[in-house]
């Protein structure tokens, strides 16, 4: 099964997709994961990609272009794979659609998540993240114990590009350049909206009533 998880920073994609890539058996690949363990390892391409990340912008497509073709051609992604954060421009899409072609995985589907932009902002400046992965929110996905991951014990952090000033800049990137796929992925009839505002179980339900045609 190849899915894109789409929508904007804060929609629930990586919260979606953790448990998703579970239940149906396909890595979740995360761009933005793969750039901020980049990050902390202080990698050339972590050292690079953070200017950019640091302020809200989207991180060159020529980078996440290699990116992005390395990881789907290794063995893990044989059976299918889901997609977070990528692709986020035009470019980055037909690039996706080449390196797709190449190693005979088509897309499946496209999942919209629909989310307001008022739900955004909140959601994204209550995020606290762990370093094992887990995701959660003060309020709405909040751990059992205040400041301390479930899974693993570590001590919850929030992310630099969770504060408000750079998730404006992240909308706004969002709205101009990332937007626009969602008609690209409509003219190919790939896409898929599903409402995004209810609860993490029934935005979960929604997705896997979509990605179940597909197994
Ligand atoms: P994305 O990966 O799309 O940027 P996340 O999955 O990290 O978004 O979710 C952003 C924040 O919103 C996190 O703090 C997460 O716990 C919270 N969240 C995710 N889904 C929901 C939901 N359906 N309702 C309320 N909060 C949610
Ligand atoms: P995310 O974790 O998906 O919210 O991504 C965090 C940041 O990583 C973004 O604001 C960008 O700076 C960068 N990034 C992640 N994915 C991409 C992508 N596909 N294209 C460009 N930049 C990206």
């Amino acid at each position: 099964m190849n899915v894109v998880l789409f929508g904007p920073p804060g929609a629930g994609k990586g919260t979606q997709a953790k448990e998703l890539s579970q239940k149906y058996d396909i890595p979740h690949i995360s761009t933005g994961d793969i750039l901020r363990a980049n990050v902390r390892e202080g990698t050339e391409l972590g050292l690079k990609a953070k200017e950019y990340m640091d302020k809200g912008e989207l991180v060159p497509d020529q980078v996440l272009i290699g990116l992005i073709k390395d990881r789907l051609e290794e063995p893990d992604c044989a059976n299918g794979y889901l997609l977070d954060g990528y692709p986020r421009t035009i470019p980055q899409a037909d690039a996706l659609d080449d390196i797709l072609k190449e190693i005979s995985k088509p897309l499946d589907v496209v999942v919209n998540i629909d989310v307001s932009d008022e739900e955004l902002i909140g959601r994204l400046s209550g995020r606290r993240m762990c370093k094992c992965g887990e995701s959660y929110h003060i309020m709405f996905n909040s751990p059992k114990e205040e400041g301390v991951c479930n899974a693993c014990g570590g001590q919850l952090y929030q992310r630099d590009d969770d504060r408000e000033d750079v998730i404006r800049q992240r909308l706004v990137v969002y709205s101009e350049k990332t937007k626009p796929l969602i008609d690209y992925y409509e003219e190919k009839e790939l896409l898929v909206n599903i409402a995004g505002n209810g609860t993490v179980n029934e935005v979960f339900e929604a997705i896997s009533e979509i990605m179940d045609r597909y197994k």
